[in-house]
């Protein structure tokens, strides 16, 4: 993608062949499938939560080089924080893809390097979809919580 900081390509590619956190956890917390039709991108996301904090965190999936690096970045960037934390860099993501504020890179760990996407609209959907993916299974597991299921 002409136009990204060198430097922030690299690391887009580096996710991008060597994914972190990739797989699937046995028995998760919580489980999430996104799919991006416009691009053809798939994705699995499975968590752990103990104590209202996510303790692991692996994900699969198929699709472009931007799809599968941001999952990659957001699951390095998510571990150790609690749920509240996550839904707080959920958004903060969002609203950098949204060209709304400066990318924090205390808040986005390596995924800072996806801030030149916002550039390239048909590209978004591919970087938010895993940051999307989480959200869902954030929000209908802390619904859950709250029924005491
Ligand atoms: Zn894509």
């Amino acid at each position: 993608m002409a136009g990204l900081d060198d430097l922030y390509q690299q690391l887009i590619l580096d996710h991008y062949r060597r994914p972190r956190h990739c797989g699937v956890l046995d028995h998760p917390t919580i489980a999430v499938d996104q799919h991006n039709p416009l691009c053809g991108d798939e994705l699995h996301v499975t968590l752990r939560i103990d104590d209202d904090r996510v303790t692991e965190v692996a994900h699969t999936g198929d699709g472009c080089s931007i799809s599968q690096a941001s999952a990659s970045m957001m699951s390095d960037a998510i571990v150790g924080h609690t749920t509240d934390e996550v839904l707080a860099m959920i958004e903060h993501f969002r609203r950098v893809m949204h060209r709304e504020v400066a990318a924090d890179e205390d808040q986005l760990g390596d995924a800072i390097a996806l801030e030149g996407v916002a550039k390239y609209p048909v590209r978004i959907k591919c970087a938010l979809l895993s940051w999307m993916a989480l959200k869902d299974g954030l929000l209908t597991h802390m619904v859950n919580q709250q029924e005491g299921r």
